[in-house]
């Protein structure tokens, strides 16, 4: 295989940064005395499950129900579905509960619960859940200090349903720009599910599980007391918004698009590829980053993998991504059939638009990891 024979656009995994990147997590996570459980929503492979997998706790957590049957099929036995579930997606959850030994999910509100408690009851299902906190993105997830989270805790204590512990994930880490506010974040998410756990425990119900996490937090949190594990994700891929905001080093991002140079467009000079909004993805993220935009991604050299200066996509139509230029002597250095990696701004989003990767160790292809998709 080689890099100039394989049809663009098409996504290429540098296996050597992915490996580093996730032993670093596990360094990580091992300096705070807690478990990883790597969230596969961003990579959503089996191979890259293998290694992001910490041998110490076993588990992974996922997106979708979609990503839990696959990776069922594959043989991983601890799947956590980190979103809650709904009445209508039981069925699929119980007959995962059935193929492996530790499927759960998140429960985020009295109606849920009762759903889950009431499926339960009437199937004999003995379906694990986490109950889900808002520790401050109020996406989803019962307050941590209220009523709710009692309540909820007894209606499925009042049922074949397992309580498996308390989840949190501070997605709010997200709006922040310097280590010192992430670190604020990660302790508020970190006290809000501890605290959630202990008045369950006061409560008399047994909690073993204290999960929470997301990339930067799990990076910038001073502590890790009360947690049994983080969920971080996209350190694993890595990607432009995360670099910026100091999850990890310019040189670690794992995953690009690889694409061609299709045309040279005059007035204004811009290069055109032939990776646009589909294969890259739409995604904005580094547009809030002050001084830091970089459009739809940056332009790389594939076997590499070093930027090329600052050229960036700058605008993207459905199969089409423009680079605009500053100097014609761009068009010598990249002709018309060049391949080019553009490096995402939010891994989890470009990753999504494919089905497979291209692996690369030292600059070339060296294998196929096919990945899920879908829901
Ligand atoms: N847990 C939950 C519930 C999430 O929604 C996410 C990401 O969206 C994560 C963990 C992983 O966080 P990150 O993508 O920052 O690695």
């Amino acid at each position: 295989m080689r890099l100039a024979d394989l049809a663009t656009p098409t996504l290429l995994l540098d296996r050597a940064r992915l490996e580093a990147n996730c032993i670093r997590m596990r360094d990580r996570c091992r300096a705070l005395a807690v478990g990883l459980r790597p969230h596969m929503k961003t990579l959503k492979s089996i191979d890259a499950a293998r290694i992001a997998i910490d041998p110490t706790h076993g588990g992974i957590a996922v997106s979708t129900l979609k990503e839990a049957e696959y990776f069922a099929d594959h043989g991983i036995a601890d799947i956590q579905l980190a979103v809650c579930i709904t009445a209508d997606k039981l069925p699929r959850a119980a007959a995962l509960s059935r193929r492996i030994p530790c499927f759960s999910c998140f429960v985020g509100g009295a109606d849920a619960a009762n759903a889950v408690a009431a499926f339960a009851a009437a199937e004999g299902v003995p379906l694990r859940v986490w109950i889900e906190v808002d520790s401050g993105q109020h996406r989803t997830g019962t307050a941590p200090d209220g009523e709710e989270l009692i309540a909820i805790a007894r209606v499925l204590a009042g049922s074949p349903a397992q309580l498996a512990g308390v989840a949190t994930h501070a997605g709010h880490s997200y709006d922040q720009r310097s280590c010192g506010a992430i670190a604020a974040i990660a302790e508020e998410e970190r006290s809000a599910v501890t605290g959630a756990a202990q008045r369950l425990r006061e409560a008399g119900f047994t909690i073993e599980g204290v999960s929470a996490g997301s990339t930067p937090t799990a990076v910038h949190t001073r502590s890790g007391a009360g947690l049994t594990e983080l969920r971080p994700g996209v350190y694993m891929a890595g990607d432009l918004f995360q670099a910026a905001i100091g999850s990890h080093g310019a040189d670690d991002i794992a995953v690009s698009v690889l694409s061609t140079v299709i045309s040279h467009g005059r007035d204004p000079d811009r290069l055109i590829l032939d990776a646009g909004a589909l294969a890259l993805s739409k995604d904005r993220s580094t547009a809030a980053l002050e001084g830091g935009d970089l459009g739809y991604g940056l332009i790389a050299d594939p076997a590499g993998q070093r930027v090329y200066g600052d050229l960036v996509v700058t605008g993207v139509n459905q199969e089409h991504g423009e680079v605009a230029i500053a100097d014609r002597a761009v068009f010598a250095r990249l002709p018309i059939g060049v391949r080019v990696a553009v490096f995402p701004n939010h891994a989890c989003m470009t990753t999504a638009m494919h089905d497979r990767y291209i692996v690369m160790e030292d600059g070339r292809p060296v294998g196929i990891w096919a990945k899920t998709g879908g829901w």
